[in-house]
């Protein structure tokens, strides 16, 4: 205590403490999740450093990527160690205290709200949570940026310090020690943490070791005299005296006898074996979902999968994850830079920040991509140019569209197979589906559109390759759909025998759009009316001039094209003179407040509506620009 140099953790940074502290949270061993998650990145960090400069690695302990964990149950620590890149002073001060990361805030908020502490990897601030089960926590680091080996010290009392190593040097890394709180001491026990390493190093493509004890017997000779020695000096246990009655019932003249103790030793807990590598056909569902829990810290389960490896001019593998929802903040900056995506080169991790395999309107898809067309020694800053990525990249779009479709269309067979009244047919369920699911609970698809819709139509219009793909996968309601949303695919086939086009109207809600004027006479035809209520729509809508040969008509717009008989057409025209005065009037008084005064073909009941030019924005448009949020 008292130590070094004394600092002040930053403002959020205590508060989160604080929230962690006095947390009622039972599922304190999420810690042990966090510690290895955070030895393994600093392990891939390393690695990917020593492939193109191999002197990084070191020497001897230190150059072995893995990590090791011991549990003292005199002193009450449990010792966390690993060959990684290790944190320099100036890390230690920043990393672990001083500097906010944007995640501190955003877990307070979250956890103001309900959040549960599990989520704290997700927000960047993975490590407090050892506050979940310490009392005092020591990190002892070594990074090749600094000649010398510090220890950050904390007893989360809005306090730490920092000082010189004069310990067991590491060579490079980071050693972690807890100081356990009484009531945490079951983390100490083997079975226990065995348990957990395992559960959350299942996925950790490095070797994770436990200090474990056995016991062990052995043969021994017996020397002349040996029993009396053996009584005098050391205690034996019944079990060994029961033992060694036996053994001397048995032979007249026993030469050995067996002897217990105890033996220690480094037990591999993990296989170590990347999950994508292997063949799907022998992964279970289990797995997938665990492995994506590992890769992404959501706690959650994904909404589906999809596993497939590429061969031929560029070779890749891949597994890509739909989460179920929406993170935190997805839709706070479309714009802001997202990868969710691991970059892997012959097993070697290279990076979680590249940004440009997939679109980023698919930037909600998480996964991992490894490639053995890639050279090992690739740099960060090559990967924007590389020309292999970029075909890696786009298979990886459609596989991903892929994976959509594939939902919307289990979806539909959903939908049909309700209608028919027959069983879920075993094809079904063979698929991702969920076998159990409720056919009144809400579908994956639906699932997937409410949360990542927007992305889709902003898919559509950013990426023109794709267009027609994404196309496939929107979902609106309609004036006949109800409470359901259907696709244009749907529309398309319950369109009337003379009906040409796709008609929409766009607005704030579909209540009010249901009584708009401008759609009356569609209405009144039995047309179907898609109703586009989201702000990015009339973007979208700019790009989606036609579907399957079918035009896309505004129904608020001037020029409103019905199909009409000759009838039609003759009572226009008679209108067209008759009401001529008229028109003439309104224009002069209405002036350049209106561009034109016509005979509107909308109308059924209403006397008059107001309608956007045919070129030009529409109201609807004018909205979204003034308020400029979507
Ligand atoms: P995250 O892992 O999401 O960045 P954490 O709170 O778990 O958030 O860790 C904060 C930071 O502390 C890490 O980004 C890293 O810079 C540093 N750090 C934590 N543990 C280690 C470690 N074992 N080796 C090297 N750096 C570490
Ligand atoms: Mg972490």
């Amino acid at each position: 205590k008292g130590e070094g140099e004394q600092f002040q953790f930053q403002a959020d940074v205590n508060k989160l403490m604080d929230i962690i502290i006095n947390s009622l949270y039972s599922k304190k061993e999420i810690f042990l999740r966090e510690l290895i998650s955070n030895g393994s990145d600093a392990l891939d960090k390393t690695r990917f450093m020593s492939l193109t400069d191999p002197s990084v690695l070191g020497e001897g302990e230190t150059a072995k990527l893995e990590m090791k964990l011991i549990a003292d149950k005199e002193k009450k620590t449990l010792t966390l160690i690993d060959r990684g890149c290790g944190m320099s002073k100036e890390d230690l001060i920043n990393q672990l205290g001083t500097v906010a990361q944007s995640g501190t805030s955003s877990f307070i908020e979250a956890f103001s709200e309900g959040a549960d502490v599990n989520l704290i990897g997700q927000f960047g601030v993975g490590f407090y949570s050892v506050y979940l089960v310490a009392d005092s926590v020591a990190v002892h680091s070594k990074s090749n940026d600094d000649d010398t080996q510090w220890v950050w010290e904390s007893s989360a009392d809005s306090t730490f310090s920092v000082y010189e190593d004069k310990g067991e040097p590491l060579g490079r890394g980071t050693k972690i020690v807890l100081s356990l709180k009484e009531d945490c001491l079951e983390f100490l026990e083997e079975e226990r943490l065995k348990g957990l390493i395992k559960r959350y190093s299942e996925f950790i493509n490095f070797p994770i070791y436990l200090y474990t004890s056995k016991e062990e017997e052995e043969e021994v000779p017996i020397e002349e005299g040996d029993d009396a020695e053996e009584e005098g000096e050391e205690e034996e246990s019944e079990e060994e005296e029961i033992a060694d009655a036996e053994e001397e019932e048995e032979s007249d003249e026993p030469k050995t006898k067996k002897v217990k103790k105890t033996v220690n030793d480094w037990e591999l807990i993990n296989d170590a074996k990347a999950l994508w590598t292997r063949n799907p056909a022998d992964i279970t569902e289990e797995e997938y979902k665990s492995f994506y829990q590992s890769l992404t810290k959501d706690f959650g389960e994904p909404l589906t999968h999809t596993h497939f490896s590429a061969e031929g001019e560029v070779e890749f593998k891949s597994i890509l994850y739909i989460p179920k929802e929406a993170p935190y903040d997805l839709y706070q900056d479309y714009y802001k830079k997202q990868s969710n995506l691991k970059l892997y080169v012959r097993r070697v991790m290279i990076t979680d920040e590249f940004d440009e395999l997939l679109p980023r309107y698919l930037g909600f898809i998480k996964g991992v991509v490894d490639s053995d067309s890639l050279p090992l020694n690739v740099s960060r800053e090559m990967l924007q140019q590389n020309k292999v990525l970029k075909v890696i990249g786009k298979k990886m779009t459609r596989k991903a569209l892929a994976m959509i479709k594939a939902l919307a269309d289990a979806d539909k067979k959903e939908d049909s197979e309700e209608e028919d009244g027959e069983e879920k047919s075993a094809e079904v369920e063979k698929s991702d589906e969920d076998s159990e699911e409720k056919s009144d609970e809400e579908s994956k698809y639906v699932k997937f559109w409410k949360a990542f819709g927007k992305y889709i139509k902003m898919g559509l219009i950013e990426d023109a390759a794709n267009r027609t793909r994404l196309a496939k996968l929107l979902r609106y309601s309609t004036s006949k759909s109800g409470d359901k949303e259907i696709g244009l695919e749907e529309y398309v086939a319950n369109m009337k025998e003379d009906q040409k086009n796709i008609y929409y109207i766009s607005g704030e809600d579909k209540e009010s759009l249901m009584k708009s004027p401008s759609v009356e006479k569609l209405v009144a035809k039995d047309i179907e009316i898609i109703f586009m209520t989201d702000s990015v729509d009339e973007y979208t809508v700019q790009h989606l001039t036609e579907f399957e040969g079918k035009r896309l008509i505004n129904a608020s717009r001037e020029g409103l094209k019905l199909e009409e008989g000759d009838v039609e057409k003759k009572r226009e025209d008679q209108y067209k003179e008759m009401f001529k005065p008229l028109l003439d009037y309104m224009k002069d008084t209405l002036g350049k407040k209106v561009e034109k005064v016509a005979i509107s073909k909308h109308l059924v009941q209403s006397p008059v509506v107001v309608l956007s030019a045919d070129y030009g924005w529409t109201a609807q448009m004018e909205k979204v620009m003034k308020s400029q949020a979507f």
